[in-house]
């Protein structure tokens, strides 16, 4: 099997130089574009690596399915689609106008910034810190790796050139969407966008929902199966954003990637796959990563349709 990831990895790097590393977070284009690497975590515990695994990227987006976890699990069902929905969008990850012409009361859903900052303010914390802090320890739990934390550097980057971020939440607070202090609630969103991880981190993550919410290499449960099953059908809808189409077309696997070049997927019953490729395509996607997964899906069988 690593041979087999290796192959893959060298059969599609040549798509990173098609791709672009993301420079609206400064940081983030400090990154090397042609880096592409896979890692692979089954649930009967074996671990299979190709490429560059062990690169350490910021999760990004990707840590929108971890905070849409926590905040069903301190929440419940109603309460969180009460403020976010769950319809795919055929707009940008950043993007604006749906609120206003679309939805006021409600972003579209959870893994476009607009809803994932709705959703993390729903997160229990006696302050932003202690919410933070929760959000990291779950990090750690699902990743089984305690020392998992933000790469300071972005997110510094990302708090001061956040503007686009602010517009969309101060939106928000003013049609009620969000009811606490906005900076408070956006200091918390980069910061769950900063934490750091690899390939292997993100796999785990897959491998866990994969399991229908329980850990593979300790038999805990963190969320219920139907919590589990729920994020993986809304990573199929919107996982990608405007591109969650093309992708379910290609792949067919429930994902979610981000702008840091990770995406994590969640073959049901069978595996966690963590890729990075920190060179983007024009909807903010990692462009190898993609085609890693679309090789591997083909190779090994892994479309769920
Ligand atoms: N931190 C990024 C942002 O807010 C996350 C977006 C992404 O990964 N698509 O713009």
């Amino acid at each position: 099997m690593n041979k087999l990831l290796e192959s893959v990895i060298e059969n599609n790097r040549h798509w990173t130089q098609k791709g672009k590393l993301a420079t609206y977070i400064p940081e983030l284009a400090k990154m090397n574009s042609d880096t592409l690497g896979v890692s692979i975590i089954t649930l009967d515990g074996e671990e299979y690596y190709g490429g560059d695994y062990e690169t350490k990227f910021t999760i990004q987006s990707i840590s929108k399915i971890i905070t849409l976890m926590l905040a069903l699990l301190d929440n419940g069902r109603e309460r969180v689609f009460s403020k976010v929905g769950v319809e795919p969008t055929a707009d940008a990850f950043n993007s604006i106008i749906n609120l206003e012409t679309k939805s006021p009361q409600k972003p579209l859903n959870p893994m476009i910034n607009a809803g994932a900052i709705a959703t993390v303010s729903l997160i229990s914390g006696k302050d932003g810190e202690d919410c933070f802090k929760r959000i990291l320890n779950f990090t750690r739990k699902i990743t089984g790796n305690p020392s998992i934390s933000i790469n300071e550097d972005v997110y510094k980057s990302e708090k001061t050139t956040g503007d686009r971020n602010r517009s969309l939440a101060y939106f928000m607070k003013s049609t009620g969407v969000i009811e606490q202090d906005v900076e408070q609630v956006l200091d918390v969103y980069f910061k769950q966008c900063s934490i750091e991880a690899t390939c292997k981190d993100i796999a785990r993550i897959g491998a866990m929902l994969a399991n229908d919410g329980v850990l593979p290499w300790s038999g805990e449960r963190v969320v219920s199966r139907s919590t589990a099953i729920m994020v993986k059908t809304i990573m199929v809808t919107c996982g990608l954003y405007d591109a969650s189409g093309q992708f379910a077309v290609e792949v067919g696997i429930p994902s979610k990637s981000g702008v840091g070049g990770g995406i994590l997927a969640a073959v049901p019953s069978r595996m966690g796959i963590g890729v990075i490729g920190p060179a983007l395509d024009s909807k903010g996607n990692s462009m190898g990563g993609i085609k890693v997964l679309a090789e591997l899906s083909k190779e090994l069988d892994l479309n769920i349709f």
